[in-house]
């Protein structure tokens, strides 16, 4: 095989919680992940010359060792000691540094992609495996699905696919610096109830029960970045009002996604985000539940 094409897909958290901040500066989440539609598009060649080339559509990104991309056709080459090259065309569609693992989401797609194209016959364990040196997310990128996240994100537990439903998604034209919103957090100092009910959320997905989890979700981070950012509570706000069984940000941040039972609501509220002033990128997708 000389060439592979490959969707990396994004995620959303459906809940989102931190346990503590350990001693060693980590911070042990407990995080309901859920892939989503929307995602980028890969195409891997083998090619003569050695290296790896990468190539993308956004001007801003590293082309790199600082591209996740390229980190993880290193970390491939190096093992299996691959002496000829590889390029790497990236389509990007999830929006960057969004709360959405795009780039470890690419990073885990170029891990499965080489598998196949160079036949190195790792298990979807083993890619895993990898994947976590790349970054905490990169595990559950390579498994996709519904799934809980702990540890530092990278313990993961398969879970029952969620509800059939239609997600918004609403990304401000703001920028917000993860580690600003951990450092903020003052994780071993919240109240009780100022944690969301994970397992409560667990439970609705087990009971395939839409509205119950969609009432049930929470994310801690939005403690931190609602009040530094007021546009992330806006469209949260707006979201409701048109309709959705709830909102909240993803990851840390500042996308917001909203859930709906019905397309119609769902493509209703697309139009009027999209016709309004608090987003910049605005997409409607659904969940995607087929692992690799
Ligand atoms: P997470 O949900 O895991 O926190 P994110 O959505 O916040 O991820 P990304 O879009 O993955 O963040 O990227 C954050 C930073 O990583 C960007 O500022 C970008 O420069 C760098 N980066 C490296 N490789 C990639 C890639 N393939 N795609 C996007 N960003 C990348």
């Amino acid at each position: 095989m000389d060439k592979i094409q490959l969707k990396a897909l994004a995620k959303i958290n459906l809940g989102l919680d931190v346990l503590r901040r350990r001693e060693d500066g980590y911070h042990e989440v407990k995080m309901i992940m859920q892939t989503i539609s929307l995602c980028d598009e890969l195409e891997l060649r083998r090619r003569k010359q050695p290296g790896i080339q990468v190539r993308t559509n956004l001007h801003y990104l590293p082309t790199n060792e600082n591209n996740l991309v390229y980190k993880a056709a290193r970390l491939l080459m190096e093992e299996f000691q691959i002496k000829d090259g590889i390029s790497i065309q990236l389509q990007k569609r999830i929006p960057v540094a969004a709360g959405m693992a795009g780039g470890s989401s690419d990073a885990a797609a170029v891990l499965w992609g080489m598998n196949q194209m160079y036949g190195f016959g790792l298990s979807r364990r083993d890619l895993m495996g990898r994947g976590v040196r790349l970054g905490a997310d990169v595990p559950y990128c390579v498994l996709r699905g519904t799934a809980l996240a702990e540890g530092i994100g990278e313990e993961l537990t398969i879970l029952p696919p969620m509800p059939k439903c239609y997600i918004l998604l609403a990304k401000p034209g703001i920028s917000v610096s993860t580690r600003f919103v951990y450092e903020n957090l003052h994780a071993n100092d919240l109240k009780a109830e100022q944690h969301p009910d994970v397992d409560a959320m667990i439970q609705a997905i087990k009971e395939k029960d839409l509205e119950l989890l969609a009432s049930r979700m929470g994310n801690v981070l939005e403690l931190v970045t609602v009040p530094s950012h007021p546009v992330i509570g806006e469209i949260r706000t707006c979201m409701l009002e048109a309709g959705a069984l709830g909102a909240m940000m993803s990851g840390s941040g500042p996308t917001v996604f909203g859930i709906f039972d019905t397309q119609a609501k769902a493509r209703k509220a697309y139009h009027a985000m999209r016709a309004g002033w608090l987003a910049k990128q605005v997409y409607l997708t659904v969940p995607y539940n087929v692992r690799r």
